[in-house]
């Protein structure tokens, strides 16, 4: 789009936490941006207060359920109401020039690909598409022309400075953690870990799901992945660090010895805006950093006997193949199950190993292949004794 032309954007999971913020910078930027498609899973309160001040052409409801309650809140503003998941994929593929992709787990996967075939640029907080899809995703980004930036505060930060022209040249990217609420826990002490605590994220404030894995590290696994897949760096050369005032959100070294950093406070609005811009950039609101008032900067290595789930991600990144797809989706069923309170925390990665061990190897040449190992992962992970317990038993 031309300088003044407003851009005409779209969110996927406009009313989570990643959505908000998006929405938040929309806002308070009216003229640079034209909505064209909101979506939600259920939540018509506040998808429908966005709609009415954003004007989209279309808001849809993933959940059919949700379809009058919406019609009626939008009934004559003129905007069109809609619902389910192929209405959702159907939003995703208007002709809008960016689609920040935000809806959480793998179920954001078919809008993302609808955007990517658009050749759209697709800001990508939806880290979990590229984890159980990563080759086939990022071969569409190819062949379409779409441009993926990341909204990982890692990921966006490793963009800032990673130099693609010299990609040959990066010698690791260092990805920081910051090591979650149970970070200095004895493991034992984790096993009573309640879902309330596990929410309880130190540094920033996120949805359920991406707080429970930060909490058991699992995000760092999956965005080890989601790094192997946007980065041109073998798995061996990305490394994880635990950094617990997520100040640095992540580096790159180059062959000089040299590494360069991109730095900030944990507040989102920093990479949402910098995908929201780019190539330019945007004023955000986010507090600025005030390095005499944090004082000190610490870094510890990461602990893979109290968080197997760093272990068993890097594991699946190194197999490949549908491991990924099989352990995203077997810590999505494990994430819910512990927080519907049936499985305890430590079972989340239990369960996914467990999971691993039962499928074995599966093919993954095509979305169908995702698909098949997707839903197998699922099955077993709803009813699977996690291996700990079962052997107590
Ligand atoms: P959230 O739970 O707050 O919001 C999820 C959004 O997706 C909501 O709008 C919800 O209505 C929608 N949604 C949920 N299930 C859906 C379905 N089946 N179909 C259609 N829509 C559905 O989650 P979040 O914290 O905003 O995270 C969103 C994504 O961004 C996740 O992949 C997460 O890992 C990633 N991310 C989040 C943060 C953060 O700070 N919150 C940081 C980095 C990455
Ligand atoms: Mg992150």
């Amino acid at each position: 789009p031309s300088a003044d032309a407003p851009r005409r954007v779209t969110v996927l999971g406009s009313t989570g936490s990643i959505g908000c913020n998006t929405i938040d910078l929309i806002d308070r930027n009216r003229d640079a941006y034209d909505v064209v498609a909101l979506t939600a899973n259920g939540n018509v309160d506040v998808l429908a207060e966005q709609a009415l001040r954003l004007r989209p052409e279309v808001a849809v409801v993933a959940d059919e359920d949700k379809y009058a309650a919406l019609k009626e809140r939008l009934a004559g503003s003129g905007i069109e109401a809609a619902a389910g998941c192929a209405a959702v994929t159907e939003a995703a593929a208007r002709d809008a020039d960016w689609v920040m992709s935000a809806i959480v787990g793998a179920a954001g996967l078919e809008p993302t690909l609808a955007a990517i075939r658009r050749g759209c640029v697709v800001g990508l907080a939806n880290k979990e598409t590229l984890v159980c899809a990563g080759a086939l995703v990022m071969a569409e980004v190819e062949k379409y022309g779409a441009t993926l930036l990341p909204v990982d505060s890692e990921h966006s930060a490793i963009f800032q400075v990673f130099d693609f022209e010299q990609a040959q040249r990066v010698s690791r990217i260092v990805l920081t953690a910051s090591g979650g609420p149970f970070r200095e826990w004895e493991r034992e002490a984790m096993e009573a870990v309640t879902p309330a605590q596990a929410v309880a994220h130190p540094n920033w404030s996120m949805g359920a799901k991406i707080s429970v894995d930060s909490a058991t590290m699992m995000n760092k696994g999956l965005e080890l992945i989601e790094a192997a897949h946007l980065f041109p760096v073998p798995e061996d050369r990305i490394e994880i660090l635990v950094h617990p005032q997520s100040v640095i959100h992540s580096m790159v070294e180059y062959v000089d010895a040299s590494m360069l950093a991109q730095l900030g406070t944990p507040d989102m609005r920093t990479p949402i805006a910098f995908a929201l811009a780019w190539p330019a950039r945007m004023a955000a609101p986010s507090p600025r950093l005030d390095l005499a008032a944090v004082a000190q900067l610490t870094f510890q290595a990461p602990d893979t006997e109290r968080f197997p789930a760093l272990r068993l991600a890097r594991a699946a990144l190194q197999s490949g193949g549908a491991v990924p797809t099989l352990l995203n989706a077997a810590n999505e069923v494990a994430v819910a199950r512990f927080l519907a309170g049936e499985i305890g925390f430590l079972d989340i990665a239990r369960s996914v190993e467990t999971v691993l061990e039962r499928v074995g190897s599966m093919p993954l040449a095509t979305l169908e292949d995702v698909a098949a190992a997707d839903a197998e992962a699922r099955r077993l992970a709803a009813t699977v004794t996690p291996r700990a317990r079962a052997a107590a038993e």
